[in-house]
């Protein structure tokens, strides 16, 4: 794992677009590279500068490949070695994590961030009922007692709207839907009252009918508790119901981006009305 190394580099800006006054998470120049085998290194992620606002939910949109996972992997310090990571501020309401080391960056991020990715069963273990794993995170993030972190486990369940929560915590992963299951998982990314959450292609592995209640429980939980949201999607139709700006990355680049009706309405950059264009 690979802490975000300081440096000065080109300091380029943002596009104005992806500007905010006072964002909670402020990234520029964040470049990242890994070893090719027999040619030294390839740059997947170049000086991507973005900020994300307080309460905002951000889409950054792309095909696969572009480097989306990478930037947001880079963001929570979890780059694989042999991987670098290098930017010139990467800064969490006015925090600098640059230069942080692993455990350091561990502390700062602490609960502030949580995360949910595409493939929900995979991400829970098939041993344990899905209580017991969200209330391990409970119980390790936030010291909650056994009884406390059951009772918590209950609540987020119901705020993530899973029916029958007393019931269901007793379940093991293989007995939720995918749907249910990326429930579980957001209700875990919740568990320590995160400002920002990283969503990353959090619908694509699920029906289309239940890709929509997944995004509506996302713009419901962003309304609830004033979250930001970086939502990562290759899905255009995703951005467009739900992003308030959006950011389109092609080959490491960001090359456009701002309020989602703007970007759609007139897109500045030929990839991005390619991508428009083939939107069903
Ligand atoms: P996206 O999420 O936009 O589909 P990724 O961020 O996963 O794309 O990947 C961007 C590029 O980085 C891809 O070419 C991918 O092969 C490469 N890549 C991702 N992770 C690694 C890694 N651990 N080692 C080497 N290359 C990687
Ligand atoms: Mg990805």
């Amino acid at each position: 794992v690979n802490p975000v190394h300081h440096e000065s580099g080109s300091g380029q800006p943002p596009p104005p677009g992806l500007v905010a006054a006072d964002p909670l998470l402020r990234v520029r120049d964040l470049t990242v590279s890994f070893p090719q085998p027999g040619a030294g290194r390839v740059t997947v992620v170049q000086g991507v500068s973005l900020d994300v606002a307080k309460g905002e939910i951000l889409g950054l949109v792309g095909e696969s490949g572009s480097g989306k996972s990478v930037t947001a992997m880079s963001l929570l310090g979890l780059v694989p070695d042999p991987g670098r990571v290098a930017a010139s501020a990467v800064e969490l309401d006015g925090r600098e994590l640059t230069g942080l080391s692993f455990e350091e960056l561990r502390k700062v991020r602490g609960g502030a961030i949580g995360v949910v990715f595409q493939e929900p069963i995979a991400s829970l273990n098939p041993a344990y009922t899905v209580g017991d794993q969200v209330a391990e995170v409970l119980r390790e993030h936030e010291g909650l007692s056994r009884a406390q972190a059951r009772a918590r486990v209950v609540e987020l369940f119901e705020q993530v709207h899973i029916p029958e929560p007393d019931k269901r915590i007793r379940d093991y992963p293989h007995q939720f839907s995918g749907g249910m299951a990326q429930r579980v998982m957001i209700a875990m990314a919740l568990a320590c009252r995160p400002r920002l959450l990283v969503a990353d292609e959090p619908t694509t592995a699920l029906d289309v009918t239940v890709q929509g209640q997944v995004l509506d429980l996302l713009l419901e939980l962003r309304a609830e508790t004033g979250m930001s949201i970086l939502l990562i999607t290759h899905d255009l139709g995703v951005v467009a119901d739900v992003a308030d700006r959006v950011a389109v990355m092609y080959a490491g680049q960001i090359v456009e981006g701002g309020p989602t009706e703007d970007v759609f309405r007139r897109p500045a950059h030929p990839y991005t009305e390619g991508l428009l264009a083939s939107l069903p």
